[in-house]
């Protein structure tokens, strides 16, 4: 019989599936990594058990405890699944521009959400960081995973992601592309592939204008779970061959078409991820085999991306999902 011992042995193992309509002609093939089917419905489910495992290992996260962590909601569901597996409480910390359907998520797992404001800087006292610290130090038996900085985040990607990619693409990859937020996919995810590939695989980051890995200032952008104002310990900077900056207008956009053209409903930052790999695979021809990694569902984003009022209200709007120029309605 196939059948699993538990949701958490279900994660990882995701497919790979060719982009055809959103595709340029006589560019390189490209194969999105499609993370939503991961039980929880992100790449995040891979760093969970490995960096819990981990703790429970070292001694600090004992029998009953809490995890608290800030995250942007994904995160916060790999980590639920294993603490509801393993009978730990949950505690997460998410900046106000998540959206509402996704912090109703972690809720429905169990865990217990506390919102703060996107638009202070990390050092505030009520920055997302620094509230989840707080909570931390507050409540006993708390531990911290601490994504930002925690090296099983990256190694966890470094012996899945990177492997399933290297085997599901018999050794053709040429180029590996992932947005960058706390920057573990992409490190642990491309260093396995460089170092199998002897260097010959590429890769490329993608973050949103305006976050620091392509140069920027931290300054507020609308794409959710990538970007950053600081740099994380996760995140290795030798791996990427390069950076590449996509507009929030642009993420959006794509994300749209990705759901209407190509049948695969998925967040901000695939949107953002795509853009960047069609680019690639343009510019290095019909040789190349580009993998661009989707971390997660849309279904969390129905709200926003998939509103046509909430994208007109930011000037984002090209096409309206009906594909018909909206009037006025009484
Ligand atoms: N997209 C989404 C929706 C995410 O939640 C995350 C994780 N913050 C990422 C992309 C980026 O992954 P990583 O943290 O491994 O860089």
């Amino acid at each position: 019989m196939r059948i699993a011992n538990h949701v958490v042995d279900l994660v990882g193992n995701t497919p790979l599936v060719k982009l055809n309509k959103v595709v340029q002609p006589g560019s390189g093939l490209v194969a999105a990594k499609v993370e939503y089917l991961n039980p929880g419905g992100s790449s995040k489910d891979r760093i969970a058990t490995r960096m819990i495992d981990a703790a429970e290992a070292s001694g600090e996260l004992k029998p009953g405890g809490t995890i608290v962590e800030p995250t942007s909601g994904n995160t916060g569901v790999g980590l639920a699944l294993v603490a509801q597996q393993r009978g730990y409480k949950c505690v997460f910390v998410c900046p106000d521009k998540v959206a509402e359907d996704k912090r109703n998520v972690l809720r429905a797992y169990g865990a217990e959400v506390v919102v703060c404001p996107t638009a202070v800087p990390p050092e505030h006292p009520d920055s997302y960081y620094n509230v989840s610290d707080r909570l931390t130090r507050d409540i006993p038996g708390a531990w911290k995973p601490n994504q930002y900085a925690n090296p099983n985040g990256p190694l966890s990607h470094y012996e899945t992601t990177g492997p399933e990619i290297w085997r599901d693409t018999d050794g053709t990859v040429t180029h590996f592309v992932a947005g960058v937020g706390t920057g573990g996919t992409i490190t642990g995810t491309g260093r396995y592939l460089k170092e199998i590939s002897d260097g010959r695989v590429k890769v490329v980051g993608v973050d949103p204008e305006g976050s620091v890995y392509s140069g920027g200032s931290g300054r507020p952008y609308l794409v959710e779970g990538v970007g950053e104002d600081f740099w994380p310990d996760a995140y290795d900077p030798t791996v990427p061959d390069e950076i590449v900056a996509v507009s929030d207008a642009d993420s959006f956009e794509m994300t749209r078409r990705l759901a209407r053209e190509e049948g695969l409903l998925v967040g901000g930052s695939c949107g953002m991820a795509v853009v960047a790999a069609l680019r690639i695979a343009e510019r290095e021809g019909s040789d190349a085999v580009v993998v661009v990694l989707l971390p997660d569902g849309g279904r969390g984003y129905l709200s926003k991306i998939f509103n046509d009022d909430w994208m007109s209200s930011y000037g984002f709007l090209r096409t309206p999902l009906d594909g018909v120029a909206r009037t006025e309605s009484t």
